[in-house]
C-alpha cells in the first residue's frame, strides 16, 4: 500500500485564516466596527500562557479586535464573574474565552456559565452543548471543529462513514461524535473501559484518536486506506534532555496503512486556533443580524 496522504494542518489552517481575514474586513465595512474576542486568563500557568498569546496574536493577524485580561491568581469568584458580566455587556466584544484550568479555588463549570451562549466561541456552555446534542445549530469547540475539516478536506461527504472517536471527554469526543452524527456518519465512541479497541478500530474509514496516550493506536488496528485523525498531543523527553511533541496515533507505522492521516505536530493544532476565530466571526455576524459567513 501508498504511503499515506499527511494533512498539511499548517495550510489547512493558514486557507482558513485567510477566509476569517477577508470576512472579518466585511464585517467591519458593514458593521463599522471590527469583530471582537475578549480572552481571560487568571494566574501563571505557563501552557495557558502560551495558548492565550497565540490566540491573541491570531486575532490581531486577522483583523480582530482584541482584549487581554490578566486577573491574578487569587481573584475572587465573584471578581471573575463580574468580569464575565462586563465582557458580556460590552458592544465591542463578539467572543468571551476563559482560558482553562482556572486557579483551584475557581470552578470551570460558574465560570463557563457565566459567559452570555452567544458568546461562548469555545462552545462549553451547557446551552450551546445542548444545542449540538439535538442537532440544532450552536458554538462548537473549537478542536472537534477542525477535525470535521480536516476529515472533509478528504472526504467532501462524511455521510454512511463508519467513524470511531477515541476519547469521550467534553472538549472534543463527545462534540465531536454530535458533529460526526450531523454529518450523517455511522459513529462508534470508545473510552478507557471500552472493550477491544483495535478490533473496534479496525472496521472504521474514519478513525479520531483524543486520548493523550503517546503512539496508542497502532498500525495493525486500522483499515487500509482510512482516514486518521490525531488529537493527541503529548511531550515525551529525548535522549538529548529535550522534549518533544508525538500524539496519540503512532504516526510512522499507521501511515504506511492509513489512506491520509494528520501529524503531530502540524495538524489538528493548528485548526484549533483558526477555528476560534471562525465562530467569534460567526458570533459577531449573529448579534450583528448578519448572515453567518460559511467558512
Ligand atoms: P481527557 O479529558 O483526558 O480525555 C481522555 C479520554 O481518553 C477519556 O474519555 C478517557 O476515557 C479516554 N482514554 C484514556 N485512556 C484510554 C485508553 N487506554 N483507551 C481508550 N480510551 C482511553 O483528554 P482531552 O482533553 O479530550 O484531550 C485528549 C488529547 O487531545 C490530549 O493529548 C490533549 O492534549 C489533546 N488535545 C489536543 C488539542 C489540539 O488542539 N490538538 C485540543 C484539546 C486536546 P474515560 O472517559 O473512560 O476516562
Amino acid at each position: 500500500m501508498a504511503e499515506a496522504q499527511i494533512l498539511n494542518g499548517v495550510a489547512m489552517a493558514a486557507e482558513v485564516k485567510g477566509h476569517v481575514a477577508e470576512r472579518a474586513a466585511a464585517f467591519a465595512a458593514v458593521s463599522g466596527r471590527p469583530p471582537g474576542l475578549a480572552v481571560v486568563l487568571a494566574g501563571e500557568n505557563p501552557a495557558s500562557k502560551v495558548y492565550v498569546r497565540s490566540k491573541l496574536k491570531l486575532a490581531r493577524e486577522l483583523g480582530f479586535h482584541s482584549v487581554d485580561h490578566r486577573p491574578p491568581a487569587d481573584i475572587s469568584k465573584a471578581g471573575l464573574l463580574d468580569l464575565i458580566a462586563s465582557l458580556n455587556a460590552d458592544e465591542a466584544i463578539d467572543g468571551v474565552l476563559v482560558q482553562l484550568p482556572l486557579p483551584a479555588h475557581l470552578n470551570a463549570d460558574d465560570a463557563i456559565a457565566a459567559i452570555a451562549p452567544e458568546k461562548d466561541v469555545d462552545g462549553f456552555h451547557v446551552v450551546n452543548a445542548g444545542r449540538l446534542f439535538i442537532g440544532k445549530p450552536a458554538f462548537v469547540p473549537c478542536t472537534p471543529l477542525g477535525c470535521i475539516i480536516l476529515s472533509k478536506s478528504v472526504h467532501a461527504s462524511l455521510e454512511g462513514m463508519n467513524a470511531i472517536v477515541i476519547g469521550r471527554s467534553n472538549l472534543v469526543g463527545r462534540p465531536l461524535l454530535q458533529l460526526l452524527l450531523n454529518e450523517n456518519a455511522t459513529v462508534t465512541i470508545a473510552h478507557s473501559r471500552s472493550r477491544d479497541l483495535a478490533k473496534l478500530c479496525a472496521q472504521a474509514d474514519l478513525v479520531y484518536a483524543a486520548v493523550g496516550k503517546p503512539e496508542m493506536v497502532r498500525a495493525d488496528w486500522i483499515k487500509p486506506g482510512a482516514t486518521v485523525i490525531d488529537v493527541g498531543i503529548n511531550r515525551l523527553p529525548t535522549a538529548e534532555g529535550k522534549t518533544k511533541l508525538v500524539g496519540d496515533v503512532a504516526l510512522a507505522e499507521v501511515s504506511q496503512v492509513a489512506g491520509a492521516i494528520t501529524p503531530v505536530p502540524g495538524g489538528v493544532g493548528q485548526m484549533t486556533v483558526a477555528c476560534l476565530l471562525v465562530n467569534t466571526l460567526r458570533a459577531a455576524s449573529a448579534i450583528a443580524g448578519l448572515p453567518k459567513p460559511a467558512v
